[in-house]
């Protein structure tokens, strides 16, 4: 299991060169569909990577084009190219010998067991997605073995039929380089010993080993997503169904399409081959998956949705409309919303844009718990049987359905079967330095599709693109509420100071968080960028308890947390609820959080390695979502001021001028801020105070 040969089989009037897992199968089953007179092996079993590679040679070498010859003598010639291309080829083969014997007596009667509602049932889990014959095995529920050698011969009848392709999962590219096709990765890969093929030179991709390894000697494999034209579907019997499916394969799959880089391994056909003893059988199942399917399922039609938007997001929802019916293929567009704008729904009327023409569409995320967020609001919008979410662990990798939500992981195991991908939050953690979840999404994306990011903070790359003209940006720059975003203010001074064992913060950040408190009121996220540093910024501010301006306080209310407490889910929950007032944290605080009276302290925001813009933005991004409260106070404290954070500034400060002059803040904000302010704080909940 898992080796490739290749093969040629020849009839009277066709010629057909291919790779399988085992040739004997390959044998009878061509025997069956188009009545071969001969067959014979070029190659000894070959790590996937390799067959595809002397595939691809032979394709572009084209000796069926060229010679005229068939049969044995053609054989001869083909084996002998074979041969000069494995002597060349980067990585030591240990079966690089050629099989002696001609196969053509032994055809696998097992090929006679291939029912074709199991073609079709594996059919559908590949259509539009790429996986590996072990992920394949675990959505069927394939425990054993046989189980998965069947399955590899149902593979191999499909992709001998034109319904599905074989990827290889790692391509030799240059000398020792290496490509993988599920994540994208380049390099050179350290060889080592492989219980999968038995060599001591197969490699694995080093970059998704997470999602379960992938070797040199793997196959992915995926089926084209139906383009819903008129007449797809319907079964046409004979010949003319097979050419139809081959043709639709080409035609999803062109040839030397510019910047494609994928090698994906069908037959090589010439000739006129007779399908029909095979298709005998198939015709007169009639409907394709794609039909069966075409319940409520994938109606295509209107969707009403009930959302109310501001201004500002109506604005965007028509563009992205307009951008959604462009006519011209492909394009890339980035809804640029300030923090706590609502950019997330701004994207539902253009789903139901693209679901109503029967198209099918991806919200991607990097964080799970958008993911779980996200799915059902989707769900109540276009209907829950439209929706499915995959994330790691979820239990639904085989489901499908016209509108997917899923984590980027997952999305590395789609293959060009979206017409509208949206990336929410595209910038967060772990994407921007992740070029392996920007292949994923470009990936997943049919030739032509759209590809629509959503964010607070745009990374530098998607300013690059739009300078580039390769990305259109749509802003959201202002809140519902029509209250303008908190600006930050700086305060010079170096946050904390050895005193003694332990260390004090500066005067000023305890005056500042005194006055926050007792005249604004409300909370105070301080965040600090190590983890460390939220006990030491926690355990100096419960030291300077009873002390002025901490008279009244007590030690209780000052809490803090980072990513490896494991109290943090009920920290969080109960500084939400309004229990203390004072939390120190890290950034995982800095994205997707509401607390309604908040205000942000950003201690040595000067630490650019962590505190970047983006992150500076979202963490000011905390403070006045809510329309009771809609200001707060926003702080850097460092010793100097970074350049991270004077752009931070700038960015809010652009888009509260955009917004101003757009029209979508308050006439009288300024009066009705100054008139929220001056109420002074209700308790909200809060047990502050003796009284
Ligand atoms: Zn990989
Ligand atoms: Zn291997």
């Amino acid at each position: 299991m898992g080796l490739f040969s290749l093969y040629m089989a020849w009839g009277e009037s066709f010629r057909l060169i291919f790779l399988s897992p085992d040739a004997a199968f390959d044998l009878a089953f061509v025997q069956r569909i188009y009545g071969c007179d001969g067959f014979a092996c070029l190659t000894g079993p070959l790590p996937a990577g390799m067959a595809a590679y002397l595939l691809h040679a032979l394709e572009k070498h084209n000796p069926l084009r060229r010679d005229n010859s068939t049969g044995l003598p053609l054989v001869k010639k083909l084996r002998q190219f074979c041969l000069r291309q494995m002597t060349s080829l980067p990585y030591p083969l240990q079966n690089a010998s050629l099989p002696s014997e001609i196969i053509i007596s032994k055809p696998d009667p097992s090929c006679e067991t291939i029912a074709v509602d199991e073609l079709d049932e594996v059919e559908a889990i590949l259509t539009g997605r790429l996986l590996s014959l072990g992920e394949i095995g675990r959505i069927l529920r394939l425990g054993n073995e046989s189980g998965r050698k069947h399955l590899s011969m149902v593979l191999q009848a499909l992709c001998l039929t034109g319904r599905a392709a074989l990827l290889p999962a790692v391509v030799p590219l240059k000398g020792s380089l290496v490509r993988c096709q599920r994540c994208g990765w380049e390099g050179i890969p350290r060889l080592k010993p492989c219980k999968g093929c038995g060599s001591q030179a197969c490699c694995m991709c080093p970059d998704c080993l997470i999602m379960g390894g992938l070797s040199l000697c793997e196959a992915l494999y995926t089926a084209p997503v139906p383009s819903g034209e008129a007449g797809e579907t319907t079964g046409m019997p004979g010949r003319s169904r097979w050419r139809h499916w081959v043709e639709r394969f080409l035609s999803v799959w062109p040839e030397g399409e510019t910047g494609d880089k994928d090698v994906v391994c069908s037959p090589i056909m010439s000739g006129e081959a007779n399908p029909a003893r095979w298709l005998a059988g198939k015709a007169a199942v009639g409907a394709t998956p794609a039909e069966s399917e075409g319940e409520a399922g994938l109606a295509t039609g209107k969707y009403h949705l009930d959302i109310n938007f501001t201004p500002p997001q109506e604005a965007a929802v028509q563009a992205l409309l307009r951008f959604g019916e462009r006519e011209a293929p492909g394009g890339t567009c980035l809804v640029w919303a300030a923090c706590g704008a609502g950019k997330t729904e701004v994207s539902f009327p253009l789903i139901g844009q693209v679901l109503g023409r029967g198209e099918r569409v991806l919200y991607a995320t990097p964080r799970r718990d958008v993911v779980l967020e996200i799915a059902p609001r989707l769900g109540k919008a276009f209907g829950s049987k439209r929706v499915v979410a995959l994330y790691g662990g979820c239990g639904n990798q085989g489901k499908d359905a016209p509108l997917v939500a899923a984590t980027t992981h997952q999305v590395l195991r789609f293959y060009r079967s979206f017409d509208l991908v949206i990336l929410d939050e595209g910038d967060a953690y772990p994407y921007p330095g992740s070029r392996m979840l920007h292949f994923g999404v470009k990936k997943a994306l049919r030739p032509g599709g759209k590809l629509v990011y959503l964010t607070a903070t745009p990374a530098g790359w998607m300013f690059e693109q739009n300078k580039a003209k390769l990305v259109d940006i749509i802003k959201i720059p202002a809140r519902p509420h029509g209250f303008p975003l908190p600006e930050p203010r700086f305060l010079k001074v170096t946050p904390l100071q050895k005193a003694g064992h332990g260390w004090v913060l500066h005067q000023a950040i305890l005056d500042l968080i005194g006055t926050i408190l007792e005249r604004d009121g409300g909370q105070i996220f301080i965040f600090v960028p190590a983890v460390d540093l939220t006990r030491v910024v926690g355990e100096a501010l419960r030291s300077a308890v009873g002390k002025p301006p901490f008279e009244g306080f007590r030690p209780d209310w000052i809490q803090w947390s980072h990513a490896g407490d494991r109290e943090r889910d009920r920290k969080r929950e109960s500084f939400f609820k309004g229990e203390f007032p004072v939390f120190v944290t890290t950034t995982i605080m800095e994205r997707g959080v509401t607390v309604p009276r908040v205000h942000v302290l950003v201690l040595e925001a000067d630490q650019a390695a962590v505190f970047d813009r983006a992150t500076l933005v979202q963490m000011a991004g905390r403070c006045g979502r809510s329309p009771d409260y809609p200001t707060g106070q926003v702080w850097f404290i460092a010793r100097s001021i970074s350049r991270e954070m004077e752009e931070a500034l700038h960015e809010i400060r652009s888009l509260n001028k955009e917004a101003f002059q757009a029209g979508f803040l308050l006439d009288d904000y300024d009066a009705k801020l100054k008139e929220i302010l001056s109420k002074g704080w209700q308790k909200n909940g809060i047990a502050l105070g003796t009284g």
